[in-house]
């Protein structure tokens, strides 16, 4: 007998094609969702959250994810309600007033490289402070209407999501981004076909690049990804993780960034006066520069003469082992097609990327070869640049140090992106108008005297209640997922101490930023923290690179010690360190603390944040704090280096640490 099952339990398949219906009233919502403006203007931010917050919670506050998840209904409903319409309307016309601006043709225009920007959580292409520097230097731009246009990867996957077991063991998670529910665009062509650049590599053949747009305020930030099927199967991950891969690998992204970035210009008809590396990741642009010359008529040192007058690179490595070296053959793999398009021969080539020109065995330096072809060079505070100055000194033979053409611009953070909307009402309601345009104005600041102590003091509080909250609902979520017993998250949440002292460290663990300091001496820390009359607490978040095993050991340390009795919600350590979480823990702590190795910290950029929502800085006399600390405003450990013992210098330090 047969039975037959046809449509029986099978489900049957077809394929539907979902469009967004915006009601006609209610396009603004999306232009203002595909310009990252909203994430520095809190108005914009409430328009979505009010809209339906428990939505706006669950898609991360993405607002072009929130678009497409909405309810319909809901929507067409708040076509026709007045009192949305004129909040949004107010919002959008604020929106338009700020990009309709044209920028500034008095001062020079710039083209901007950077392999990372850091703009917002909902786009994952950072890890850590150098895509933080850059994504606020967009913005800043904007704000001062500089005539800049930006180039960068669209990766993939990004950088890793953090998760930690229950002994401190850290997870690696990518989770691959949809480009179409992302605050960004597809640059078009005439023909209304996506534009796609073809970037040679090695002798003939190319790797095609999809060419992305994310408007940055009045930036436009052009982004490029490889994920297209005309690429071989070796091509199309070129761009899927950041800082992932192999050397080959990162030789691809860099020739992608540098050449493919001047290719994507030319593409767009764009030209800049003067064309910014930042880090020398993006170094390759001034190949396909010198190439355009002598294309143009020019002769090798004619092209260099113009292109080392127009490019600005900025360092932010103060270690040489920091810095990105090719081998020989790899480098030659892609690049041996260049010498023949510059006139020069492939040991030329090769010595532009050499402290000692000649020397065989030196392997080809993109850091090298950006101060070889850029005029300007800056490190990104005062101490380093006498530390970037001795580190290039091999490059310019015969010159002092101190004679080297390498200056200094500390990192600055972006005001709106950084302080919290309660701060910037209350600068707003006591500060000069002007304040927002000129943040640097001591005159202006003067009137935070006039400001009564209580409203500061409630500022504080009232964001540090916030960052309670976000700690509680954040870990209850994190430690579900990662199967901690219940009743150890209830003993940590018990003995957590709403009104103790409440110590931040956020930042990548990378070891020089020696998070293991403060516990160096567990039971004297066992003490602090638990003083009956002046109890502590402190609050750590970080992620290590995948292959920094030391980094990862440290976090699993401070996991299992914060699990014992005695720190037992006295030391809490926060899964996945991204924007958000530095956003809260930022603004929500009393005093944020940093306690690199002195010199290593190039600049660092988080305890600029913490300084203007009103919290205190406790850091080594390094990077930016050499320059911010004034007396009694915060806490500095002091810059001299006393031991060349390493060992006994981190005692020395920790001591100071526990006796502050
Ligand atoms: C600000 C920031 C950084 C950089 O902070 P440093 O003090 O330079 O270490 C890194 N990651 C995130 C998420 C940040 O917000």
């Amino acid at each position: 007998m047969e039975y037959s099952s046809y449509n029986v339990n099978t489900p049957q398949w077809r394929e539907i094609t979902v469009g967004s219906h915006l009601p006609a009233e209610l396009r603004k919502l999306a232009e203002i969702a595909h310009n990252l403006w909203w994430t520095w203007n809190d108005d914009a931010k409430k328009l979505y959250c009010d809209l339906d917050s428990e939505l706006w919670k669950e898609v991360e506050q993405n607002p072009v994810l929130f678009l497409e998840r909405i309810n319909y209904e809901k929507l067409v409903a708040l076509a026709h309600d007045e009192n949305f319409v004129y909040k949004m309307d107010a919002v959008y016309s604020a929106f338009k007033k700020y990009v309709d601006v044209e920028p500034d043709h008095q001062r020079p225009s710039i083209a901007y490289f950077s392999m990372e920007y850091g703009l917002d959580e909902v786009l994952k292409i950072y890890s850590g402070g150098l895509g933080m520097l850059a994504g606020d230097y967009l913005k800043e731009a904007s704000d001062s209407n500089v005539d800049l246009c930006a180039i960068g990867l669209l990766y993939r996957y990004g950088y890793f999501d953090q998760s930690l077991s229950m002994d401190g063991q850290q997870t690696v998670n990518y989770k691959a981004q949809n480009f179409g529910q992302l605050p960004i665009e597809k640059v078009m062509q005439p023909d209304g076909k996506q534009l796609v650049i073809h970037v040679p590599y090695a002798d003939s053949f190319v790797v095609h690049a999809n060419v992305w747009k994310a408007s940055v305020g009045r930036i436009p930030l052009y982004l490029l990804d490889t994920d297209n099927e005309l690429n071989s199967e070796f091509d199309r991950p070129i761009t899927h993780h950041l800082y992932g891969g192999d050397w080959e690998n990162r030789l691809k992204q860099e020739i992608l960034l540098g050449i493919g970035g001047m290719i994507t210009l030319r593409a767009l008809g764009i030209t800049k006066d003067v064309y910014h590396c930042n880090e020398g990741h993006a170094a390759l642009i001034n190949i396909q520069r010198l190439c355009d010359y002598i294309n143009g008529g020019l002769n090798f040192g004619q092209a260099m003469e113009l292109v080392r007058a127009s490019s600005l690179y900025t360092v932010h490595t103060p270690v040489p082992a920091g810095h990105d070296y090719f081998d020989e053959g790899l480098f030659n793999k892609y690049m041996k097609g260049y010498p023949g398009k510059l006139g020069i021969t492939w040991d030329n080539l090769m010595d532009l990327g050499r402290h000692n020109p000649g020397d065989k065995e030196e392997r080809f330096c993109m850091s090298v070869f950006a101060c070889k072809t850029c005029q300007e060079v800056n490190g990104v505070s005062k101490l380093h640049k006498s530390v970037s100055q001795q580190m290039f000194a091999p490059i310019w033979k015969g010159y002092f140090p101190e004679e080297n053409h390498v200056g200094y611009v500390t990192n600055g953070v972006h005001l709106p992106t950084w302080c919290a909307a309660e701060w910037k009402k209350l600068f707003k309601d006591n500060f000069d108008e002007n304040f927002f345009c000129d943040q640097s104005n001591q005159k202006i600041w003067e009137a935070v005297y006039g400001i009564p102590d209580e409203e500061i003091w409630n500022t504080r509080l009232k964001q540090k209640a916030k960052l309670l909250d976000y700690i509680k609902s954040k870990c209850s979520k994190d430690w579900l997922r990662s199967q901690i017993d219940p009743a150890l998250s209830v003993s940590i949440f018990e003995r957590f101490n709403p009104d103790a002292l409440l110590i931040g460290f956020g930042r990548r663990f990378a070891t020089y930023k020696r998070a293991h300091l403060l516990f160096t001496d567990i039971v004297r820390l066992a003490r602090i923290v638990n003083n009956p009359k002046y109890p502590v607490q402190f609050i750590f978040a970080g992620k290590a690179h995948p292959n920094d095993g030391a980094g990862q050991g440290l976090i699993k340390q401070i996991v299992e010690i914060s699990r014992r009795p005695e720190f037992l919600g006295k030391i809490i350590f926060l899964e996945n360190y991204d924007m958000d979480l530095a956003r809260h823990l930022i603004s929500g702590v009393d005093i944020w603390m940093n306690t690199p190795t002195r010199l290593a910290e190039a600049s660092g950029t988080s305890g600029e944040k913490a300084l203007m929502n009103g919290v205190l800085n406790f850091s080594v006399l390094d990077g930016w704090w050499y320059e911010g600390y004034r007396k009694d405003a915060g806490w500095a450990l002091t810059d001299k280096r006393t031991y060349q013992n390493e060992q006994y210098q981190n005692q020395l330090d920790a001591e100071a640490i526990y006796y502050l």
